[in-house]
Formats: C-alpha cells, sequence, structure tokens
C-alpha cells in the first residue's frame, strides 16, 4: 500500500546532495590526496546540482507544462527571484569586501546577474529561471521527446565548452566563437545549456512504474564508473576548462533518480523539512566558511579548522545544516510578524481597494448621495477571514508528498464562504486547481476570472458538453456509458476518470478493467486525471480503516494495470479532508480538501485536533432589529411556541431559517452570543427573524451585532457545536447557509461603528 511518502527517497538525497555542494566549496579531501580531491569534487559531487534540478523538473516544470494556465510559472519565478534577491543582499558585504565588483560596468553586471551569480555559488537561481523559462517554452511547441532533444543538443554544445574544452582548442574558428560566447557568461554551466537537459530529465524520470530498483542501481554503479574513467582521461588530457558536464554525468543523474524513486517507501512525512533544510545548507555554506575561517583565525586554531581540510568541512557540514535545520524554526514567528502587520496596513485602508473586492462600495456610515448599494453588515452576515484560509492551506500543504497539490472543494459556494471570494483567494496564494459540484458552479467561476484547472465531479448534461469546452472545464467520467457520449460529442474535452472502489455514487467499476481501458482509447478525451472517493476515511473503526485500504489499494491496482498496459498514468487524486488528514502522505497528485481548508471539522470528536491546527475562516453574525418586553404569561413568535413565566426582554434578530440558520434551533434548543454572553433562542426560528432571550444581558439595545457563529468576547459558538445540536455535520450546516447572507471579509471590530 501507497500509504508511506513515496518521494522520502528524494528529500533524503537532498540533504546529501546539499552537502556534496558543501564538499565541492571545502575540498575534504584537499590537504591529503589531490586523486581523491579531484574524485570527490569534481566527479561525484556533480551529481548534486543536476539532482536538483530534476527535483524542479518533476516536481515544478512539469505542472507547468501541464497547466495551461502561467500561473505556475509566475508564481515559481516569483519565488525563485525572492530567494536571489534575498541572497544577493546577504552576499553583497562579502562581495564588496573581497572586491567581485571593482571596476563593474553594466554589462558585466548583467553577465553577472544573468549568469553567473554574483557570488560564487549564486549562479544557481539564475539558472533556475533562465533553465525553467526555456523549458517551459518549449513545452508550449513540443512533447517530452522534442524537448529532451533539443535540451541534449544544447548541454552538448555545453559540454564542449565545459570539461571537453579542449577539443574545441583544435578547432580554431569554434575556439573563437566559444570565446566571444565567454564574455556574455562566464561558463556554459547555466540555465540555458545545463539546465534544461536536467529539468526535462526530471519530468521523464518521474514517468513509467515504481520498480526494476536492482536494474536502475546496477546501471546507476555502472555509469558511475564510466564517469569517473571519463572524468580522470579528461584531467589526463587536460581538456577541461571547467569541471560540471561530462557526458556520463547524464545517464548517471537519471539512474540516480529512478533508484531514489523505486526504494521502498518509508514511514514519516519529513519532507518539507528536508526540503527547507537543503535550500538554506546551499545558500548559507559560503557564509559559514566565511565564520568559520574568521573563529579560526581569531581563536588561532588554523592549523585544526582551515589546514586540516576534513575537519574544515565537517565543521562547514555541522554549522550549516544546525542553521539550515534551524532557520526555518523561526520562520514561523517572522510569519506571524508579517501577518500582523499586513493586517494593520489593510485595517487602515493602505491596500483596501486591492483586497476587498467583495464588499460593496457602500461601506457602513459612508453616506454616498443618492445612496446606490445597501449598508454593509447591515442585517445578517458571514465574515470571512482569509489569514485563517492561508494557515489552513498551508497546514494542509504540509501533510502532503511534494508535488501534490491541493485541489480545494468549491462547491456549493465553498461550503457557503462564496466561492468566488474563496477561490479568488486561493488562486492569490498559488492555488491553482478547484473541484466544483455542477457545470453553474464551474461557468461562474471562470466568469470571476478564476485560473487553473477546474474539475466539474458530478453529472453534465450531454446538451451542455461544449460550454465544458468554451469554459475549459474537466469534466468527471461517472460511467462507462457517459465516457461514450463525452467522446462522441465530437468535441474535444478535458476529463477525470472516476473509479467506483466501493462507494458506488460516481465512476466506473474498478474491476471493470476493460471498460477503464477502453475509455483511455475513447477519441476526443484528454484523461487528464483519475479519481476515486474514500467513502469512510472519517472514521477510526477498524473495519472502516480496512474497508479504506481495500479501496486505496484497488485504486492504485487500477493505476498499476494503466502503467502495465503502457497507458501513461494520468494525475491520481483519492483524498477528501479526511482522507488527507488520517491517511497522510498517500501518492497523489491533488488532494480534494473541503471541509479542512475551511478550518472546521465534521463533527465534534474531531474539534480538539482541528483547533490545535486549523482556523476556522467564516463567522456568522446578524443584527439585533429590536429590543421588547415579553410580560409573564404572554406568548411569543409562531405556533405560541413560548410563554414567559417572568417579565423578560427578548431581542429580534434578521436572520431567520431562509439564511441557513437551521430550525432545530428554536424553543432553546441553540443560543446566539451578545456581548460575550449566552442569548437563548426562544419560540420557533422564523424564516427571516428569530428571537432570543437577553433578559440577562441588560446592555443589549438595537444595532447590536449578535454571533451565531464565531467569537463575542471571551464566548465562542462554533460551527461544528451548532452542527452537533442539530443532528447533522458542518459540511450541511455551512453549505445551506444561504444567498441572501452578505459576505464581507473580517475586519477589526472596532470598525464596525454601532448602527442606530
Ligand atoms: C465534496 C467532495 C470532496 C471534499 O470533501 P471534504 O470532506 O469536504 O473535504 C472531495 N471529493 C469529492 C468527490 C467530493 O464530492
Amino acid at each position: 500500500m501507497h500509504t508511506s511518502n513515496n518521494y522520502g527517497w528524494l528529500d533524503r538525497f537532498r540533504l546529501v546532495a546539499a552537502l556534496l555542494v558543501v564538499a565541492i566549496h571545502t575540498s575534504p579531501l584537499g590537504a591529503f590526496s589531490p586523486e581523491g580531491d579531484f574524485f570527490l569534487t569534481r566527479v561525484l559531487a556533480r551529481i548534486a546540482v543536476p539532482f536538483f534540478f530534476m527535483v524542479t523538473g518533476q516536481f515544478t516544470v512539469k505542472k507547468m507544462a501541464d497547466n495551461p494556465s502561467r500561473l505556475c510559472l509566475l508564481h515559481y519565478l516569483r519565488k525563485i527571484l525572492l530567494l536571489y534577491a534575498a541572497a544577493i543582499l546577504l552576499y553583497l558585504p562579502v562581495g564588496i569586501y573581497a572586491g567581485h565588483y571593482q571596476g563593474m560596468t553594466f554589462l558585466s553586471a548583467m553577465k553577472m546577474l544573468l549568469f553567473d551569480g554574483t557570488f560564487y555559488h549564486l549562479w544557481y537561481f539564475p539558472a533556475c529561471i533562465l533553465g525553467v523559462l526555456t523549458v517551459y517554452l518549449m513545452s508550449r511547441f513540443m512533447k517530452l521527446r522534442g524537448m529532451i532533444a533539443v535540451s541534449a543538443v544544447l548541454y552538448f554544445i555545453g559540454l564542449l565548452g565545459d570539461s571537453y574544452f579542449g577539443l574545441v582548442r583544435k578547432l580554431p574558428p569554434l575556439e573563437t566563437a566559444y570565446e566571444v560566447f565567454f564574455r556574455i557568461c562566464s561558463y556554459t554551466r547555466n540555465g540555458l545549456f545545463f539546465a534544461p537537459l536536467f529539468l526535462t530529465l526530471g519530468i521523464w524520470c518521474s514517468k513509467g512504474s515504481r520498480r526494476g530498483g536492482i536494474v536502475y542501481i546496477s546501471m546507476l554503479a555502472l555509469s558511475f564508473l564510466l564517469m569517473t574513467g571519463e572524468a580522470f582521461l579528461l584531467r589526463c588530457f587536460s581538456w577541461q576548462r571547467h569541471d560540471s558536464m561530462y557526458l556520463m554525468l547524464v545517464p548517471v543523474a537519471a539512474f540516480l533518480y529512478r533508484t531514489l524513486l523505486c526504494l521502498p517507501g518509508l514511514p514519516g512525512n519529513t519532507g518539507k523539512r528536508l526540503r527547507n533544510a537543503s535550500l538554506w545548507i546551499y545558500l548559507l555554506h559560503p557564509a559559514i566558511i566565511i565564520v568559520v575561517r574568521g573563529v579560526a583565525k581569531i581563536m588561532h586554531l588554523e592549523s585544526l579548522l582551515i589546514n586540516n581540510s576534513l575537519i574544515h568541512y565537517i565543521a562547514v557540514s555541522v554549522l550549516s545544516a544546525g542553521a539550515g535545520f534551524g532557520i526555518p524554526f523561526f520562520a514561523v514567528p517572522i510569519r506571524r510578524f508579517w501577518d500582523q502587520a499586513w493586517g494593520i496596513c489593510r485595517r487602515a485602508g493602505i491596500f483596501r481597494r486591492l483586497t476587498e473586492k467583495t464588499e460593496p462600495a457602500g461601506k457602513l456610515g459612508e453616506i454616498s448621495s443618492p445612496q446606490s448599494t445597501y449598508t454593509s453588515r447591515g442585517r445578517a452576515w458571514i465574515e470571512l477571514d482569509r489569514t485563517a484560509l492561508a494557515q489552513n492551506v498551508e497546514y494542509l500543504s504540509s501533510l502532503m508528498p511534494e508535488g501534490c497539490r491541493l485541489m480545494p472543494a468549491v462547491k456549493a459556494n465553498a461550503y457557503g464562504h462564496g466561492a468566488v471570494w474563496t477561490a479568488t483567494e486561493l488562486n492569490r496564494i498559488g492555488v491553482d486547481a478547484f473541484c466544483v459540484a455542477c457545470l453553474s458552479e464551474g461557468i461562474s467561476l471562470r466568469k470571476a476570472n478564476i485560473r487553473g484547472e477546474i474539475l466539474i465531479l458530478g453529472y453534465t448534461p450531454p446538451e451542455d458538453f461544449a460550454l465544458l469546452a468554451r469554459y475549459g472545464l474537466t469534466q468527471t467520467v461517472i460511467d462507462y456509458e457517459y465516457a461514450e457520449r463525452l467522446a462522441g460529442a465530437g468535441i474535444p474535452l478535458h476529463v477525470h476518470i472516476g473509479i467506483d472502489t466501493g462507494m458506488h455514487r460516481i465512476g466506473i467499476r474498478c474491476e471493470e478493467i476493460t471498460d477503464i481501458l477502453a475509455v483511455f482509447e475513447m477519441p476526443n478525451l484528454s484523461m487528464d486525471g483519475m479519481f476515486t472517493h474514500l467513502c469512510t476515511c472519517d472514521s477510526p473503526l477498524p473495519e472502516s480503516r480496512s474497508f479504506t485500504d481495500n479501496q486505496i489499494q484497488a485504486f492504485y491496482r487500477v493505476a498499476e494495470i494503466l502503467d502495465e498496459q503502457g497507458i501513461s498514468c494520468p494525475r491520481l487524486h483519492l483524498q477528501s479532508s479526511y482522507g488527507l488528514l488520517n491517511y497522510p502522505g498517500l501518492d497523489a497528485d491533488y488532494v480534494r480538501a473541503g471541509i479542512a481548508l475551511y478550518g472546521v471539522p465534521s463533527s465534534a470528536e474531531d474539534e480538539a485536533f482541528f483547533s490545535d491546527h486549523l482556523v476556522p475562516v467564516l463567522s456568522l453574525k446578524a443584527r439585533v432589529t429590536s429590543v421588547r418586553m415579553l410580560f409573564s404569561g404572554e406568548s411569543a413568535g409562531y405556533g405560541l411556541a413560548f410563554t414567559a413565566e417572568k417579565n423578560m426582554r427578548i431581542a429580534v434578530l434578521s436572520i431567520g431559517y431562509a439564511d441557513g440558520l437551521p430550525r432545530e434551533l428554536s424553543c432553546g434548543k441553540g443560543y446566539v452570543l451578545l456581548h460575550g454572553s449566552k442569548a437563548p433562542v426562544i419560540g420557533k426560528i422564523c424564516m427571516d427573524q428569530t428571537l432570543v432571550d437577553v433578559s440577562g444581558i441588560p446592555k443589549t439595545s438595537a444595532g447590536d451585532t449578535a454571533v451565531l457563529i464565531g467569537i463575542s468576547g471571551e464566548s465562542e459558538i462554533t460551527a461544528v457545536q451548532l452542527a452537533s445540536r442539530c443532528g447533522t455535520i458542518t459540511n450541511e450546516l455551512l453549505s445551506r447557509l444561504g444567498e441572501r447572507l452578505e459576505r464581507v471579509e473580517k475586519i477589526a471590530p472596532t470598525v464596525i461603528p454601532e448602527w442606530h
């Protein structure tokens, strides 16, 4: 079963690769044997950077190539540019001190920024940018094979400028060409000639079955042996101008990658920590080298810490690893500080125009004449917390293996949260796949300019198939007959095939292999994905767990059969929120999270777990429209369902069952919060209004805000408490919250003026 993280070995090898890069820059064996040093730093360690490129290829570039939107590309470029900028700043003082920037012209600055990097290890970042851009461009025009072929030609050109330069020297016209070229970039080991081949190989190696480990290991050993021979031979001939690129490096990198993918999975999910740590080690080790040298000088330990190259390497590695694992630890407070600063700016109104699209133009207290829109927060409304949403995305993502993406369920108006607001926020933080229940939901997202893949999980009538294509929506194949209809429509359509592994609701039965295979052969259908739904993954009972395990196995078995049949396996997904929480790390390309993304457990048993990790996004509030007396013996509301036993004060709230407030909460079964205190519901909840007892809350007056879900003072009503009172799950409660509720973004409470 695939319950362990199948990319675990890639993550572990990143750490090894980072330490190999440290070796390149410290020459651990330098003091002992020049041959040993050459082998370690110029042969063995040369697999590190290609490996990093291959991982980027598999997890980032593949996504870009598969995805019609440019969002992935832009997101990646922004991330790398930010990192590169931070690294440039970090190493600026050292560079100045070392005189790197003396006599710099505009052209040499560009050369440095675009190709060579501003410090010796920083060439990697511009190489990532240029390489990813090159491969992305290629992916627009050709298939993977073509991309690999073009990249191989580029690599070959690079090779001649690198360790095979001796050949070029024998051909003077060619040598001149390269000399001109070297004015533009100092090495061919860069984003144009070096990175593309490994990026595309990364995509290629990620495909295919996860078997044949022994063969890959043997091929790895053989090709590494050949590469060692190649390197020493080139060294003998003094052909090398630089020593980053070998012919045999290509098979070595490919077989290494396949080997790592084939190794048996390990339990545990340390992926994100290892990924972050290896990046920090890469970034910081040159600074640590300087620190170690400085400390050695000050403490007169040069002979130990510098001259003994092995101890020098160990010191730098240990300190770099310490920094690598330690820094993410500080990231949380920094993040929190940033969020708070951002919140303050927003409250000060600095970014309001940009960020609060959902809020109607007419704000409370704003008197515009003639008034064209109603007052915000005037009657009953939902408050949405974007920081909570981002935090939940982050937590859920941390449970997923690398390369797996969130595909939030934004059906049913995003469980009442507002599909457009939710999807827009998610787009903004880089989420670019969604699932909805039906066509109309997909279309309204597209009309709101939501980017990325949108999968319709349910039935679309054949009459509307053309709309799928028009709005770029992806349809679920709900059974075999439906697949025939889709294919028969004669329109190219993007689909995900549903596999029924035991829920018997949607999909082709997993044992109907011939039908499944036949769908893959149908014309007009681009088979982008394959999924199943785990129908009892929320339950910890042993029989439920074993049922789920069987579902998971049955699903992967179908994937294996596709593989055996030589059908390239589409993107896989099987987990919903509880599927991810209870079965994290399953090998999948997407997780279809709904309820957990909104920070709410489905039922009360999980409340403690959720409150530790996930934050509710939604609060539900309503106005007090009137406070009145009810005298002893009088009844209130429909059906005289409540009779006062003593004189009391009651408040009328402008929210009712038509807004989604369950009628089950009538007659004291529910309460609301006013000024932090409980006000029980009295009588029957009406369609548009609700009565509550405020005898115990004398402060209450018309215009006050009552909290139905959320925090008031020291008290809180959670969605799950409300749902349990009504004998249902939060999914139902939230998705029934009505159209009529206004949806606004959460702002500091003091900003809402009282209404009188
Ligand atoms: C609604 C839905 C989801 C999301 O479920 P949650 O439990 O809310 O995470 C996932 N997959 C399918 C097929 C769904 O219908």
